[in-house]
């Protein structure tokens, strides 16, 4: 079994089809191996790798202790362990993403028995929900009805007690977790996503659709890190849902949508969806653009909601969804930016960092990906601060220097005369100004 995005044991059936084919030859063991794909790993940042260590260390604990961990490019390491176990075949998850299905077809050609792909991250599968013509959605509310239609299987069920795990050669160790200074992350792995899950479905579920916009509150599940690395699997969440519950079911359907859209895309990794953005748009340049990614990713824009938000991501390696699409909005429209910067500097930090979701979650706010009303929706930063954080607590919490402002008075800080005593930053940009020029420069690609 050569886990990858999949770091648990329950509800997975690969596992099973692992320790199936095991118990029915004259060898029962079954190998659970992870590759430290030396590619994938140094284009994650520490916060990322830290948590992978850490999902690691879970697994292993479930497994006894007999997680094999080597390190070194997959082609070469599944084909070697194979011949090393003389295993029938090895199994894995399908992996959708552009990297993930050329490395799987190498391994596959390099491997003396059959690489066997069962199931996926997904409820359904990427490319199996198309529309009537059999071509791929890029509007989600058609495909979030198409999905629904299509349905998805139960949870499969917990592996049997009594598998027999085996580590044919040395394992190479555990790979070194970075140093994160003050940054917590929180626990790992398929207890600790279970146990959440629960509290929150116990909890918070029936008033997620009021909440789930407001950063200052627990209003989210906070359970993207666990289905970035497959600690639980979102088939597992649905099966516990209601008919009341669709505006999370939702949420996880964008997830799916934007998996599907990379893997019907593949270009779409690093190239918009819409082309003339590439192409034809006028961005910001030179040291100007710099100086100014460097101001929004170290939260000085001078815009307290924005600036929260990306304090939030650099304090603890994830960012609340609304606010996400306000600093992304600001980025490519107040600052005239293209959305690949702010996507890499996003990968950087999040502890979920998946390249569909948020390459596409990027490319919607930009208006180059899949909004059906694309570019014409600028987000105002002060308008959103007021709406999702009405009292001003959620940019109390990260902007130190506006601690001293009262409730909404946090996110005006211009209008207060004592807004800038404690060295809050002045506005980099005016927003108004920005946004014409936005849409002008819109208006002119368009014709
Ligand atoms: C610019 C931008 C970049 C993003 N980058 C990522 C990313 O790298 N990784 C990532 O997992 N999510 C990304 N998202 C989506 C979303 O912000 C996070 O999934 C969400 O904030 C995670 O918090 P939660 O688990 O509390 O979400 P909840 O609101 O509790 O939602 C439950 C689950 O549904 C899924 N989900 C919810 N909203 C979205 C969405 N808009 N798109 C895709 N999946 C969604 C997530 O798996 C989430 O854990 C991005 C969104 C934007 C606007």
């Amino acid at each position: 079994m050569w886990f990858r995005r999949d770091l648990r044991l329950g509800d997975n059936p690969a596992l099973l089809a692992a320790i199936e084919e095991a118990g029915s030859g004259d060898d029962p063991r079954v190998v659970p191996l992870f590759v430290v794909d030396p590619v994938l790993w140094q284009a994650s940042g520490p916060v990322r790798k830290a948590y992978l260590v850490d999902a690691l260390r879970s697994l292993d604990d479930s497994l006894g202790g007999q997680i094999l961990i080597q390190h070194g490019d997959p082609v070469d390491v599944v084909p070697a362990i194979a011949r090393a176990s003389g295993a029938t075949s090895v199994h894995v998850a399908a992996d959708f993403g552009p990297y993930g299905r050329r490395r799987d077809d190498a391994v596959e050609a390099a491997l003396r028995v059959p690489l066997v792909r069962t199931g996926s991250p997904y409820a359904v599968a990427p490319g199996r929900v198309t529309k009537d013509d059999g071509t791929p959605f890029r509007v989600f509310t058609p495909f979030w009805k198409a999905w629904t239609r299509h349905g998805w299987r139960g949870p499969a069920g917990a592996p049997p007690t009594d598998v027999e795990w085996w580590m044919p050669v040395e394992c190479d160790g555990f790979p070194d977790r970075p140093d994160l200074g003050d940054l917590e992350l929180p626990a790992a792995g398929e207890q600790a996503a279970r146990a959440r899950w629960a509290a929150f479905r116990d909890q918070r579920l029936a008033a997620y659709p009021e909440s789930r916009n407001r950063p200052d509150l627990p209003g989210t599940s906070v359970m993207s890190h666990h289905l970035r690395w497959g600690e639980i699997h979102p088939r597992t969440m649905l099966a516990e849902l209601g008919q009341q519950d669709e505006v999370f079911a939702k949420e996880l359907c964008w997830r799916e949508f934007y998996a599907d859209v990379l893997a019907t895309a593949p270009k779409s990794a690093h190239s918009s969806l819409d082309q003339r953005y590439d192409d034809d748009m006028r961005w910001t340049e030179g040291a100007t653009a710099r100086a100014m990614l460097a101001t929004w990713a170290e939260g000085r824009t001078g815009y307290p909601f924005v600036d929260a938000g990306m304090r939030q991501l650099r304090a603890e390696g994830w960012m609340h969804n609304r606010v996400r699409m306000v600093v992304a909005s600001f980025l490519v429209k107040d600052l005239h930016l293209p959305w690949q910067l702010g996507a890499r500097e996003f990968m950087h930090w999040l502890r979920d960092g998946d390249l569909a979701s948020n390459v596409h979650g990027w490319q919607w706010t930009a208006g180059c990906g899949t909004d059906a009303a694309p570019f014409y929706r600028v987000f105002n930063p002060i308008l959103q601060g007021q709406k999702f954080d009405p009292d001003g607590e959620y940019v109390r919490r990260y902007v130190p220097e506006l601690r001293h402002l009262p409730g909404a008075a946090v996110h005006e800080p211009w209008n207060d005369p004592a807004g800038y005593r404690h060295g809050y930053p002045q506005r980099v940009v005016d927003h108004a100004v920005e946004r014409g020029v936005a849409l002008a420069d819109f208006e002119a690609i368009k014709r």
